[in-house]
């Protein structure tokens, strides 16, 4: 049986940090998958281990030894209302270890029943966000986007109480770190300037140890931490990613992708697009998330301010700057990217109107995103007109912008097949739709597992056509399109 060589840094910071948190007993627990290549990633030797052992473990049944069993204390912004204490509520932190590549991760089961910050909530994790969490925060590792990974997915064989009786699971999250904005949040709004210099601390030495030593590392601390969400937000865009619940305490300092709650891709092109059932007004929608994220990143700031100079306005002054920091460097990521999607060498001034033209057009004939840029990349080799006017309700529209782009790229050296294959390396063939979740879910809730086996097979290799996923590069029938996600709780 495996052990973990735990080291457990987060523990050792303040105690008033977390709580200790044990997980719950479960009934009868059952693996449902378990990531080998994720575990030898961490050094985990469960080579031997049978499925029960695995599901006691990754149930929480049966905590390895040195485990931490902490849940982390945080604060946030929800939907822009702040909340003082937020916390794990269902979630404990088993432990971190350090992974092949000296990495520290953390180790973590989502839905392993009450923690001292579970409110009112039973701790529990639902089936279905569990299956969508792991295929999704996968699916995100596959097309190289900073994530969260998931390790394992048990059911624990009891009933959860959603406004009905569903299967109750557990998700294995492993993550860089599970620090958060919130986390900052919770010391900033306590005035507890000494914990949120330990914090810093700990967060430059764990993710951006370049930092250690510079004459004003706090500062340098947003700005790096702006550098990687602008990153990471220009990436989602780019693949069709909207988070659904852009919240400061569900975005982590360490840049990764965290939280896979009301999440979902974009089928047909629409920059307002919304899935989840409690977004009404549209705050966390596509085209919305670079602005929150900038907003966000402000609220971070905030909390970092009783650390920076001794002159309160030149701190003040310091942080805007990092934030418009933010901005350029999101624009230029997502311009890169749109450009490299397109197949554009070279930067010229038009570009930004050649992409936005194309979005337009995509968005006024319904166009499917992830099925446009791919047809475009055929279109780039060699095939005619038709391959992509064919995405079109008004092939009339898209036969016009091909002239255009035609000209943009008249100069470049590369050939047709050159150039398809930079296209497709950053244009996926296959995304986690959300009706092949939602069909994946509801074979789960009947207890066939084979549907969300066979989709987590398909988005290993996304940018790859495979004959047998070509069934998941197809887009929703109007009938079949899942317009509401919900959050797991
Ligand atoms: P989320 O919006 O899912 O990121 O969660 C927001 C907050 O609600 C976090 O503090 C969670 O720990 C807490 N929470 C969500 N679901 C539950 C649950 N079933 N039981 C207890 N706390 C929960
Ligand atoms: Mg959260």
């Amino acid at each position: 049986m495996a052990v973990f060589a735990f080291d457990n840094s987060y523990q050792r910071l303040p105690e008033r940090f977390y709580r200790p948190a044990s997980p719950a007993a479960a009934r009868a627990p059952r693996l449902i998958r378990f990531n080998a290549a994720l575990a030898e990633e961490l050094n985990l030797d469960f080579a031997r281990a049978s499925d029960e052992e695995l599901a006691a473990i990754f149930s929480g049944n049966s905590l390895p030894e040195g485990a931490a069993a902490i849940a982390m204390a945080y604060a946030g912004h929800q939907f822009g209302n702040f909340v003082p204490q937020l916390g794990d509520g269902r979630a404990i932190l088993m432990g971190e270890v350090v992974d092949r590549d000296g990495q520290r991760r953390d180790i973590q089961l989502k839905g392993a029943g009450v923690t001292p910050f579970s409110r009112n909530g039973d701790g529990r994790a639902a089936l279905g966000p569990v299956l969508r969490e792991y295929l999704v925060s996968e699916a995100m590792q596959a097309l190289g986007i900073p994530t969260t990974r998931a390790l394992a997915a048990v059911l624990t064989g009891e009933a959860v109480h959603r406004e009905t009786k569903l299967p109750g699971a557990v998700l294995t999250r492993v993550a860089s770190s599970h620090i958060r904005i919130g986390t900052f949040q919770f010391f900033a709004a306590r005035g507890d300037d000494e914990a949120i210099k330990a914090l810093a601390d700990h967060v430059i030495a764990r993710h951006y140890p370049e930092l250690e030593g510079l004459e004003q590392p706090y500062l340098a601390l947003v700005n790096a931490v702006a550098a990687r969400q602008a990153d990471l937000v220009a990436r989602w865009l780019s693949v069709g990613f909207i988070h659904g619940v852009m919240n400061t305490d569900n975005m982590a300092v360490s840049g990764e992708t965290i939280d896979f709650g009301p999440c979902a891709f974009l089928d047909e092109y629409d920059p307002r697009k919304v899935f989840s059932s409690i977004d009404q007004r549209g705050r966390y929608a596509y085209a919305n998330q670079p602005g929150i994220a900038q907003w966000n990143l402000a609220r971070f700031a905030e909390t970092l301010l009783p650390l920076m100079a001794a002159r309160e306005e030149e701190s003040v002054e310091a942080a805007n700057a990092a934030l418009t920091e933010f901005g350029r460097l999101f624009q230029a990521r997502w311009l890169d990217l749109f450009r490299t999607k397109l197949g554009l060498v070279g930067e010229e001034e038009a570009d930004l109107d050649l992409i936005n033209s194309l979005l337009k057009s995509m968005q006024d004939s319904e166009a499917d995103f992830t099925r446009t840029f791919r047809a475009l990349g055929k279109v780039a080799g060699g095939a005619g007109d038709p391959v992509l006017e064919a995405e079109f309700a008004d092939p009339i529209g898209a036969g016009d912008w091909l002239r255009r782009w035609r000209l943009r790229i008249e100069d470049d050296l590369r050939t047709p097949e050159e150039r398809q294959v930079a296209m497709e390396a950053v244009n996926p063939a296959v995304i986690p739709r959300n009706h092949r979740i939602e069909e994946a879910i509801q074979a789960g809730l009947a207890g066939d597992f084979t549907v969300f086996e066979r989709l987590h097979a398909a988005l290993q290799s996304p940018y790859a056509e495979i004959p047998e996923f070509a069934a998941y590069q197809e887009k929703p029938a109007v009938e079949e399109r899942v317009e509401r996600t919900f959050c797991g709780t």
